[in-house]
C-alpha cells in the first residue's frame, strides 16, 4: 500500500480532490464510489424490520381476496327492498369470519345474518348495520335510509390489486410495510446482506473507558458515539478494530486487514497534517487517489475519503464534533448507498435562529444547537451551544440537534431561518 518518497504536501499528489470542496461534494463523492452489496439473503417478515429490500414485490393475490362485510349486521340484495322502508325480510342464513357459505337460492326478499370480516355470497349488494335492524323471531326489521350498492362491503382487491406493487428495491421495511406484505401473504423477502462497517480509533493517546489513564492519555468517546450511531442501524453490522496506537506499519496492516473485512472502513483521528498523523500519509501514499481531502466545513476539515481495497474509506478527524459531524455529513449518505438504500440524502428540517452570531464565512458550519421555542408556524427555535469547540463533548451532549450555518451567511442573526438536523431520540 506505501509507495516511497511520501509528499509532505497532501495537495500535491491528490489532484482535483485537494481543493476544499462543500460537504454537500464530499458526501456526493462518497457516494458515487459506493455501490450496493451484491449479495442478498431471503429473510423471514418478522426478521425484517428496518432491513432493505433488495427486489420490488409484487403482490401474489388480491387484498382483501374476496368480498367482505365491514360491519355486523344483516347482508341484502338492494332488489329486494321494494318502495321506502322499514322493510322486513326472512333470515335465511348465518355467515361469520372466517366461514364460507354459497349464496342461498334467492326465492323471494331475503337477508342474511353476517359478521365483520365474513365473505358476503354472490348476489347481495349491501350489508345493514345491525344498529338499523330490529330482530323479529327469523325476520329481520330494517330501518333507516334506503341503503346504497356495496354499503359496508369491502370489495375484493380494494386494498391491494393482484400483482400491484406492494414494496420496492431499496426501501427500508417500517412495521407498516412488513403489515402490507403479511397481508399479501408475503412470508419472506430478499434483503441486502448487512452494511459491514469498520471502526478504527487511531492515537496513541487514547485508552478506553474503565482503563486507568496515564499521563497524557484521554478516553476514546468516538468509538462509542459511532456504534451508538451505527447500533442504530438496523441494515448495518459492525466489525470494530478498537484503538490503534500512532504506528505506521500497525496501523497500515490494520487498514488492510479492515479494508478486506468491511464494506466500509471508518477511522478516527490522524488525518491532519502532523508527524503523528499516519492515517492521512497512509491514504496519501496508497495506490488510489483520494476523493475528498479537505471539506469547507467546520468542524470536520480534514476528512478524508477515497478508496482503501473493496472498501471505501472515510478518514474522519479525531475530535470528538469533527468525528460526529463528519460522520452524519459526510460517510452516512455512502454508508447508506452501500447498505442499498435508494434515499441516501439526509432529510434537513427548518428551523429559525434564536441566536446571533457574527462567524467568518467562506465555510459551512455545523453547530449544536437546542430548541428553546417555537414559531407560530410550529418550527422549532434553536440556540447554539458550545462556541466552535471542535473538541467539546458538552455542548453535543446537550444538543438536540445539529444546524446548519452557510459559508454565505458572516452575519446568523435572530430570526433567521436555518437548516437542522434532529438527533433521533433513543
Ligand atoms: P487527531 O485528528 O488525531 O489529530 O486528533 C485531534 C484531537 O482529537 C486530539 O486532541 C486527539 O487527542 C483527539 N482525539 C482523537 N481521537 C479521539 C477519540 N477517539 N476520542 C476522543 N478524542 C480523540
Ligand atoms: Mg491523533
Amino acid at each position: 500500500m506505501t509507495r516511497p518518497e511520501p509528499s509532505s504536501d497532501e495537495t500535491c499528489s491528490a489532484g482535483d480532490a485537494s481543493h476544499p470542496v462543500s460537504p454537500d461534494v464530499a458526501a456526493a463523492r462518497a457516494v458515487a464510489i459506493a455501490a450496493a452489496v451484491a449479495e442478498t439473503e431471503s429473510i423471514d417478515l418478522i426478521d425484517a424490520q428496518g432491513r432493505v429490500l433488495a427486489a420490488d414485490i409484487a403482490s401474489p393475490m388480491a387484498v382483501p381476496p374476496f368480498d367482505n362485510s365491514a360491519m355486523d349486521g344483516y347482508a341484502v340484495r338492494l332488489a329486494d327492498l321494494a318502495g321506502d322502508g322499514p322493510w322486513t325480510l326472512p333470515i335465511v342464513g348465518r355467515v361469520a369470519a372466517g366461514e364460507s357459505v354459497r349464496a342461498p337460492a334467492a326465492r323471494g326478499p331475503e337477508a342474511l345474518r353476517i359478521f365483520t370480516g365474513a365473505p358476503v355470497p354472490e348476489g347481495f349488494d349491501a350489508v345493514v348495520m345491525q344498529e338499523h335492524c330490529k330482530r323479529d323471531g327469523d325476520k329481520v326489521i330494517i330501518s333507516g335510509k334506503r341503503p346504497r350498492v356495496g354499503e359496508n362491503i369491502r370489495r375484493a382487491g380494494e386494498d391491494v390489486e393482484r400483482g400491484a406493487l406492494l414494496a420496492s428495491s431499496g426501501e427500508p421495511l417500517s412495521p407498516q410495510r412488513l403489515a402490507l406484505l403479511a397481508g399479501a401473504g408475503v412470508a419472506s423477502v430478499s434483503l441486502f446482506r448487512k452494511a459491514r462497517i469498520g471502526l478504527i480509533s487511531t492515537g496513541s493517546e487514547l485508552r478506553e473507558p474503565g482503563q486507568p489513564l496515564a499521563p497524557g492519555q484521554i478516553y476514546n468517546s468516538n468509538r462509542v458515539v459511532l456504534r451508538a450511531m451505527l447500533s442504530r442501524l438496523t441494515w448495518a453490522q459492525v466489525e470494530d478494530f478498537g484503538i490503534v496506537p500512532d504506528d505506521r506499519p500497525l496501523l497500515e496492516r490494520t487498514l488492510e486487514d479492515a479494508a478486506l473485512a468491511c464494506d466500509v472502513l471508518v477511522t478516527t483521528g490522524g488525518v491532519s497534517a502532523g508527524d503523528e498523523d499516519h492515517v492521512a500519509a497512509i491514504m496519501r501514499d496508497g495506490g488510489t487517489p483520494l476523493e475528498v481531502v479537505k471539506v469547507a466545513m467546520r468542524p470536520g476539515k480534514p476528512v478524508k475519503v477515497g478508496r482503501l481495497g473493496q472498501s471505501v474509506f472515510f478518514g474522519l478527524p479525531g475530535n470528538p464534533n469533527a468525528a460526529l459531524v463528519t460522520f452524519r455529513q459526510i460517510a452516512l449518505p455512502a454508508i447508506r448507498t452501500v447498505a442499498g438504500l435508494r434515499d441516501v440524502v439526509p432529510v434537513w428540517q427548518p428551523a429559525v435562529a434564536g441566536f446571533g452570531y457574527a462567524r467568518k464565512g467562506g465555510r459551512t458550519e455545523f453547530v449544536p444547537v437546542r430548541i428553546t421555542g417555537r414559531t407560530d408556524a410550529g418550527v422549532p427555535v434553536v440556540e447554539m451551544l458550545g462556541r466552535g469547540s471542535s473538541a467539546n463533548l458538552s455542548a453535543m451532549a446537550a444538543a438536540d440537534g445539529i444546524a446548519l450555518l452557510p459559508p454565505e451567511d458572516e452575519t446568523i442573526s435572530p430570526g433567521m431561518p436555518l437548516r437542522y438536523e434532529a438527533f433521533r431520540m433513543p
